[in-house]
């Protein structure tokens, strides 16, 4: 399995050279996130999106001719009807991609993706407060999970609204936590705007969170192999 972490900044306004592109991960020719249209130049076979924040998912702020590769998402977007809601496995371009729904906003449904190749597994997520309940206890083991870095912050930054209902971020040592037990190594990208401070000083805040997985910040461009 190829992967390449095509964009690491998150919905902010600053970037930094390495942090310019807003999400997108390539795993061989599939892609998940189209965060933006120069992503389509890759000439993915599919496109999974996490959700349709348009940092996420450029062309629900952007006009934008139908897209002309099989796109699956949490929900249809009226504006591009082509795009097609995925609720379970599909296959696409070699690998066996099964959505798994995830806390976010309140206003769309966001799903994370484990994408298997039948030798490598891992797990891409986009925004997250966390992976749905019902969900959670289910998850397989993994070589690799990709994910959000919006706040480094001890639970980030989660809002509750007026049901109760949880939205926004978790923190990086939560995620930390919760993937641990799961996968060897964690990556993360979608970085918030904490992280352009000091860009060389918060790759190694989150390397410091490495214990049982070893804990990575992903860069625009990186490239993994399993
Ligand atoms: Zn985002
Ligand atoms: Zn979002």
């Amino acid at each position: 399995m190829r992967i390449e972490i095509l964009g690491t900044r998150g919905h902010i306004e600053p970037s930094a050279p390495g942090h310019m592109l807003h999400s997108g991960v390539l795993v061989n020719e599939v892609l998940f996130d189209l965060g933006e249209r120069c992503f389509l130049e890759r000439g993915p076979e599919a496109v999974f999106l996490t959700h349709l924040h348009a940092d996420h998912a450029f062309f629900t702020e952007e006009e934008v001719a139908p897209l002309q590769v099989p796109t699956f998402a949490p929900q249809r977007w009226e504006g591009h009807p082509e795009v097609q809601v995925i609720r379970s496995s599909r296959e696409a371009g070699g690998l066996t991609v099964t959505a798994v729904p995830t806390v976010h906003s309140i206003s769309y449904r966001s799903n994370a993706y484990l994408i298997d190749d039948g030798v490598s597994r891992i797990m891409y997520t986009g925004d997250l407060v966390s992976v749905q309940r019902r969900y959670r206890d289910r998850l397989p083991e993994m070589d690799l999970v990709i994910t959000d870095g919006s706040f480094i912050r001890e639970g980030g930054l989660v809002r509750r609204d007026g049901r109760g209902r949880p939205h926004g971020h978790t923190g990086i040592p939560n995620l930390v936590r919760f993937f641990s037990p799961l996968a060897p190594r964690i990556v993360f990208t979608h970085f918030g705007s904490w992280f352009f401070h000091d860009v060389d000083g918060s790759v190694r805040r989150i390397e410091a969170l490495s214990g049982a997985s070893s804990v990575e910040a992903a860069h625009d461009g990186m490239a993994i192999e399993l």
